[in-house]
């Protein structure tokens, strides 16, 4: 079988992935369109390139796409039981072996690319640029935790004292971690928080999304089959009702949940409700991600990047842009330019390589972002409308508002709002950021270093990104995750985030 090229991705994040020097397995994004073999002139005569071999290979994976049942409210509590009498010798096995384990699941995931991408395509409707993203960070999820998990706990540090006293400090694993995980990255995010937890030393209950149950089913039998025992992970399939089961069980000793910002809400109160110890939450919720573009801003820079940020992954992602401020004198021509390269995006099957913006994830989400888009065309300016096929799409849409407090919740999908404004007036710009509540990701176009020194230093969001697009944090590189309504701070594929899943102990002894 032929490895699996890892990506389809910007040459950006190629040069700042560092780690792919060291794995020889994972062609660059260039190879992918590089033919077979060539002739001493450099002229191809192999028919096939490795995106050909990639193709046919995912046409050619067998997929078991029976319904996964919906566990019931005792096999929740089994499977929390059944982990929570796992945890004594899990959290005693040495870091140096969870993370051999989470090495080796990553080892799996590529040598099986082509089947999970197939996953990806059918049952999450990714295209494939976000399918290859996507395996290529739940790789970098197993890899970067097991390198983090066995520098932080993989020895004790030792702390000054009197002479006469040894101080320590180790990190250790809290017991039992609820994993609760999205739809829109199936596989990076549930694999990102359950190797998170196991890798600080807790047993994981995963609770997958309700729309993408096979995908967690199949990772979870990998990860097993990597070396996590079975009584250290379990899955628990089915929709909210069986979370909220989950997360008011006595035995649990820390949250992890990605999701709607009222989701995050509900969790933390029932947490705060039960009787026992003091359970934490690590919450990464939504946004009303901004981008600010200037009058110094390269306009065809902005576009590009608007587009992608707006549009790509049809706006399902979290970091994706909602709200585009830019300064008057340049509005007319950054829309014209932004409406001109949406009108180029194919909107269509998730399979067809062509594709840019796959379908919505459901029906529910396509009435309500049509709702929204209804909703928009009366009070708002529609300055472009793209054409969806029929089914479950929704085309790119761009609307002008008069001001930004018209958008008052995260719509999650292809629809950007735009709002202009006067240079004088900048400072509302800001604070109209800062009364969304919301503080994940932030885009910057601008030529000026103090205006956008002044931005970084005013805001509170967790991600800025200036002068580029503002989706697709690379593991290890940008670390993810956000403030205020948009989480509880700690940042996924950061170089802290796995001492949020653990405790701490200090240990003196009088020598
Ligand atoms: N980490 C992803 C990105 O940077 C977004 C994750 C999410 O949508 O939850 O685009």
């Amino acid at each position: 079988r032929v490895p699996v090229p890892a990506l389809l991705q910007r040459p950006a994040d190629a040069i700042a992935r560092p780690q792919q020097a060291s794995h020889p397995k994972i062609p660059l994004p260039c190879d992918l369109f590089a033919p077979d073999r060539r002739n001493s002139r450099g002229i191809e005569f192999g028919e096939r390139t490795a995106l050909d071999r990639l193709l046919a290979d995912i046409r050619n994976e067998t997929l078991d796409l029976k319904p996964v049942a919906d566990a019931t409210p005792d096999q929740a509590d089994a499977a929390v039981a059944a982990v929570r009498a796992g945890f004594a010798a899990w959290s005693r096995t040495p870091a140096a072996a969870r993370a051999a384990s989470l090495e080796q699941a990553a080892h799996l995931l590529e040598s099986r690319g082509a089947h999970f991408i197939a996953l990806l395509q059918r049952e999450g409707g990714k295209t494939l640029d976000d399918a290859l993203s996507e395996l290529r960070e739940a790789a970098d999820f197993c890899r970067y935790y097991a390198a983090q998990g066995r520098r932080l706990f993989g020895s004790e540090t030792a702390m000054p004292g009197p002479t006469g006293e040894s101080n320590v400090l180790g990190l250790r694993g809290r017991g039992v971690f609820v994993a609760i995980s999205p739809w829109n990255f199936p596989l990076a995010i549930f694999l990102g928080q359950v190797t998170a937890a196991l890798m600080a030393g807790n047993c994981v209950v995963a609770k997958p999304a309700e729309q993408t149950p096979r995908i967690a089913v199949e990772a979870v039998r990998l990860l097993h089959e990597a070396g996590i025992p079975a009584d250290v992970l379990r899955l628990v399939t089915g929709d909210g009702r069986i979370g909220a089961v989950l997360t008011a069980q006595p035995d649990i000793a820390g949250v992890v949940f990605t999701g709607s910002t009222e989701v995050a809400r509900a969790i933390n109160r029932a947490l705060a409700a039960k009787e026992g110890p003091i359970v934490p939450l690590i919450a990464e919720t939504g946004g009303i991600n901004a981008m600010i573009a200037d009058a110094t801003a390269l306009p065809e820079q902005v576009a590009d990047d608007v587009v992608t940020s707006a549009f790509r992954s049809a706006g399902q992602r979290c970091s994706a842009l909602r709200l585009l401020f830019m300064q008057e004198d340049v509005a007319d021509r950054i829309i014209e330019m932004i409406a001109g390269a949406a009108h180029e995006l194919k909107i269509g099957d998730a399979g067809d390589v062509a594709t840019h913006v796959g379908p919505v994830i459901d029906q529910e989400a396509k009435q309500r972002l049509d709702a929204h888009i209804a909703r928009m065309k009366k009070e708002a300016r529609l300055h472009f409308a793209g054409t969806a096929p029929e089914g479950c799409f929704v085309a790119p849409h761009i609307f002008e508002l008069r001001e930004a407090g018209q958008l008052t919740e995260e719509v999650f999908g292809p629809i950007l709002h735009v709002v202009r404004y006067p240079a004088e007036e900048f400072g509302q710009v800001l604070a109209a950021i800062d009364r969304t509540g919301y503080g994940l990701t932030l885009g910057i176009h601008s030529r000026i270093d103090d205006t956008v020194e002044a931005i970084i230093d005013r805001v509170q969001v967790g991600n800025i990104y200036v002068n580029r697009n503002m989706i697709g944090a690379v593991v290890g590189v940008q670390p993810f995750g956000g403030n205020g309504l948009s989480g509880t701070g700690p940042k996924a594929g950061g170089p802290h985030y796995l001492a949020r899943f653990a405790t701490e102990q200090t240990v003196t002894i009088n020598t």
